[in-house]
């Protein structure tokens, strides 16, 4: 094995640096935009899961660049997931042990890994979620920002996201078989 980046692999595991969720579009636009992006997002997968193929629940998976350089994080775009494909790529936040064997197992299958080898991916996957942690960020929304009106720092991206979803909740709820999506 020569690389322990997950972006290497069909199924990657994200690190995402402490504050950065609250830049998700998910969280940011009106619900009714939201839905309009991920239902696109799906039409355009053919309504499959683009990492193992399944189909049914699927969920809109939004895809950042960190770059370390310049301390800026892109979003490069939208991904349709399973909710177990989509559970993987943030499995650095889940906190059950059952699910986290699941989850693992499902990251080895999909990238026909060895559990050795997925173990690997998840350390590398840690340490670097741990050297993100370590810079502050500034949000570009790339090819989107023209839907995002200009949040300069995170406690207005907060304020804007608590605006927009008074009552959100913090977990994404299922709906007519296309769960709304999480960052
Ligand atoms: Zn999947």
């Amino acid at each position: 094995m020569t690389c322990l980046s997950t972006t290497c692999l069909r199924l990657g595991i994200e690190p995402i640096p402490g504050g950065s969720t609250l830049a998700s579009l998910a969280n940011l636009l009106p619900p009714w935009q939201w839905d309009r992006v991920r239902r696109s997002v799906y039409q355009r997968a053919g309504y499959r899961c683009q990492a193992c193929g399944r189909e049914g629940m699927l969920h809109c998976h939004e895809v950042w660049q960190y770059n370390e350089e310049t301390s800026i994080q892109w979003l490069r775009g939208f991904a349709t997931l399973c909710k177990d494909c989509h559970d993987v790529k943030h499995i650095l936040f889940n906190r059950d042990a059952a699910r986290h064997k699941e989850l693992m197992r499902h990251f080895a299958a999909v990238n026909h890994i060895s559990p050795e080898e997925a173990e690997a991916y998840l350390e590398a996957a840690c340490q670097r979620q741990l050297k993100l942690d370590q810079q502050g960020w500034k949000v570009n929304y790339g090819d989107y920002n023209c839907w995002m009106p200009p949040l300069a720092d995170r406690q207005q991206r907060r304020d804007y996201a608590r605006f927009l979803r008074p009552h959100s909740k913090a977990s994404p709820s299922p709906d007519t078989g296309l769960d709304a999506s999480y960052f």
